[in-house]
């Protein structure tokens, strides 16, 4: 059922009463406009991707209403970021900002915090701020989303590229501060974005890069989107996956136009894995590889058909290789192992040469079969995926969630060295634990010259507690077990911060001390996203919060 009847009242702030919280909630109406408080009190509604909510998690992994806020701000310029900041220091209720929301299978739109006030800065904070078309760059607020900025640069008749994820809803700042990737040659989200504007959680502004130094006659800073770190320590990262700051605008590279082919290669069997991101690698390291492609098993060409896993096997158990192969063989990758999904770019003649050198490392491995687009039906997952790896922001993606009736999911997203004896050591983890727990597996790897993201995809029936807590099960015990062999998360679901942070423990935990220091200088009062990323304000540590 989407919307059942609440089961707890309006969850409050810690510590908070309904009368002091009450009074709160008057002032920031009082500051805001009362239309632009809400508070979170109506039934939850997960909704679906496009129709997001804003009130919890859409994908829960525990109870729907667990992780819930009070109460949503949704300001209309960083003035009112900064008017809110501030009345959540002398109110001391924590916030927690989005962009637009859309971080499925990492929390969505939830804060740590049950109760806290989300500000929702994408709803009025939308506007393109500018596009230097000489510079290949942009600078947007919080909720601009990658189809609004692609429309917009077709709508000017700009040669130019967006780089979007998998799916172009989510917001371009939002993604890159949580270091999000995407698939062109600058898939690197965070890498590619050029100055930072942030309110601080004591409410001021601060710009990082050339926008610190101001521009002729109060203008921006001229170089603010041309050169990324400026003088001094490079502070920028610190604003990403953390709670010292408020991004309120930022600045970001775009890619120009250029000729591009998808293609996509099968590798016959599951035990070729290694051999293929042996050969992955120097390719990558040579730059022959133009971007950073996606190695998928088998399992994901039944999936992204967008058909229901009952489609394909009744049992409730893991559904058998044999099975895979079955339907496999009369699909058009056909009965293989691995496929994978390459761009290159390109003039036409550079195109067919970086392919032949790529055709020849690949065929080391016996029995790869290459295809084009043009070789494969027009309904083919590939087609979308040429629109991605060129730009193109879509929303096929989702297809995958019709695999379980009130489909959800969570990324387990370990990065490993591109390396054989490594990726084999997180893959059988990943085997041995899916039929631990009875899930499918669902790999992805990003691969690129040095680093894989080996990415599992946990799809859930969130209307079966007894799916959600093996899926949340599994999560922490695959946490455990690659940690064990070295291996880190580069990103997780809110509920798995405090542990994924935890593995990162070097030192008796110095990176964390030096984050604590961090929050506790810029954040005394701890208003700011508690608990995001497994950093907590001094407020809250040791008195039970962390998972
Ligand atoms: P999406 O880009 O997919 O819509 P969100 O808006 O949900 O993603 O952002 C992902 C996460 O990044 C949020 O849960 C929040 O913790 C953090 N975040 C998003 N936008 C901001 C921002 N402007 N300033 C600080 N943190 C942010």
């Amino acid at each position: 059922p989407d919307s059942v009847p609440r089961r707890r009242d309006l969850r409050l702030p810690p510590d908070t009463t309904r009368e002091a919280f009450d009074e709160a909630i008057a002032a920031l109406r009082e500051a805001l406009g009362s239309d632009n408080v809400v508070l979170n009190d109506q039934p939850l509604v997960d909704g679906w991707y496009i129709e997001h909510p804003n009130t919890h998690d859409s994908f829960h992994v525990v109870e729907q209403e667990d992780l819930v806020c009070s109460a949503i701000a949704y300001p209309s310029s960083t003035a009112d970021v900064q008017a809110i900041v501030r009345w959540a220091n002398k109110h001391a209720i924590p916030v927690y900002p989005i962009s637009m929301g859309r971080n499925m299978g990492y929390g969505g739109s939830a804060p740590r915090v049950p109760g806290s006030v989300v500000i929702d800065l994408g709803m009025r904070m939308n506007n393109i701020l500018n596009i230097d078309a000489e510079n290949a760059s942009c600078m947007v607020e919080p909720g601009v989303s990658y189809f609004a900025l692609y429309e917009e640069i077709q709508k000017r008749k700009l040669p130019l590229w967006i780089d979007c994820p998998d799916l172009g809803g989510g917001s371009v700042l939002g993604n890159a501060i949580d270091r999000g990737v995407g698939y062109t040659p600058m898939g690197d989200h965070f890498a590619n974005h050029c100055g930072m504007e942030i309110v601080l959680p004591n409410g001021e502004l601060l710009r990082t890069g050339m926008g610190a130094l101001p521009g002729k006659n109060g203008e921006d800073n001229p170089t603010w989107q041309s050169f990324q770190p400026a003088y001094g320590p490079y502070s920028d990262g610190m604003f990403s996956q953390s709670n010292f700051g408020i991004v309120v605008r930022m600045g970001f590279w775009l890619m120009r136009e250029v000729g591009h082919q998808m293609y996509m290669f099968t590798f016959p069997r599951d035990e070729d894995f290694p051999d293929i991101v042996e050969a992955i690698r120097p390719l990558a390291q040579k730059g022959i590889i133009g971007n950073v492609p996606q190695l998928r098993h088998v399992a994901q060409e039944l999936n992204v058909t967008g058909l229901p896993k009952s489609h394909f096997y009744s049992g409730s158990d893991p559904i058998p290789r044999d099975v895979i192969r079955q339907h496999a063989s009369k699909m058009p990758c056909g009965d293989c192992g691995w496929v994978f999904y390459g761009t290159q770019y390109g003039d036409q003649a550079s195109i067919k040469t970086q392919l032949d050198i790529i055709k020849a490392a690949f065929a080391s491995i016996t029995g790869t079969k290459f295809y084009l687009p043009s070789d494969l039906p027009a309904d083919h997952y590939i087609h979308s995926r040429a629109l991605v790896c060129s730009g193109v922001p879509v929303l096929r993606e989702l297809d995958w969630l019709n695999w379980r009736p009130n489909g959800a999911h969570i990324f387990f997203s370990p990065i490993t060295p591109t390396k054989r004896a490594d990726a084999v050591t997180v893959h059988s983890i990943n085997v041995r634990l899916h039929e631990k727990y009875n899930f499918d597996l669902f790999p992805t790897l990003c691969v690129a010259g040095r680093e894989m993201h080996y990415i599992t995809n946990i799809l859930y029936d969130r209307s079966s507690v007894d799916e959600k807590r093996r899926a949340a099960a599994l999560m922490r015990e695959l946490i455990i077990e690659t940690a064990k062999e070295g291996y880190g998360e580069y990103r997780t679901h809110l509920l798995f911060a405090d542990q994924v942070a935890g593995t990162y423990n070097w030192g008796d935990n110095a990176l964390m001390r030096f984050n604590e220091t961090i929050k506790d200088a810029l954040d005394p009062n701890g208003i700011l996203a508690p608990g995001r990323n497994g950093i907590w304000p001094k407020k809250y540590r040791g008195k039970g919060w962390e998972l």
